[in-house]
């Protein structure tokens, strides 16, 4: 994995889908709760459950914050784990709250931010960068499952590195480009879920010049 084969997988993949515009949210706090909501569910379920909350005027910090456990776990009952994840809400809007909300938040430093979010009970790397990335705009590159599966079909790693190896790895080799770790992490995502799915669909594949496991 060098720059140049990074950019090339890049441009390969935004010509073919096209932006994405990520994250889909209304606001910086929807981001933040999406980013939580999404862990093992896919985004209509997480959109359900936005929803769900938007109709019971409950899409703020304060409101999930007082909310009993049991309400706030059946408004997001569409996304899976609901009661995980209304334990991992009310545990974020506390520290939210906590820390003087957005306008606080914002002056940290990257460092200082990504290690508050990784004290938050149930937010771990891949839900803390996502918020970093696209709550506070902050120059960090998410790995997720997709990342990791099409990483190793290509050849680049073994897909079995720690986590921070493999975001210091992309950081490294592409700078602090937050546009384009925005759209990449986007497109990962779109590719892996369209294309290179768990049985690849290797003859409908942009990258498989590049690919030491294409299937053709
Ligand atoms: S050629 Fe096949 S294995 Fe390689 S990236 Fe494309 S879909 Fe995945």
């Amino acid at each position: 994995m060098n720059k140049q084969s990074l950019m090339r997988v890049y441009h390969k993949l935004v010509t073919h889908y096209g932006h994405q515009d990520w994250w889909p949210a209304d606001t910086v706090f929807e981001v933040m709760l999406g980013a939580i909501l999404t862990q093992n569910t896919n985004w209509s379920n997480v959109e359900k459950a936005l929803n769900r909350l938007r109709q019971a005027h409950c899409l703020s910090a304060s409101c999930i914050d007082k909310k009993p456990h049991a309400q706030l776990a059946e408004l997001i009952r569409s996304s899976g784990y609901f009661n995980i994840k209304a334990k991992r809400l009310k545990a974020y809007c506390h520290w939210y709250l906590q820390s003087g909300e957005l306008a606080a938040l914002k002056k940290l430093t990257t460092q200082d931010l990504r290690q508050q979010l990784l004290g938050i009970h149930g937010v771990g790397p891949e839900t803390a960068d996502d918020i970093l990335l696209y709550a506070f705009h902050r120059p960090v590159f998410v790995i997720d499952a997709y990342t990791r599966r099409l990483f190793s079909r290509l050849g680049w790693v073994s897909g079995e590195e720690p986590y921070e190896v493999l975001r210091l790895e992309c950081q490294k080799r592409l700078g602090n480009d937050i546009a384009l770790f925005n759209e990449y992490h986007a497109l990962l995502v779109m590719h892996g879920k369209e294309t290179c799915r768990p049985k690849p669909r290797c003859s409908q594949c942009v990258l498989t010049r590049l690919c030491d496991a294409a299937e053709l």
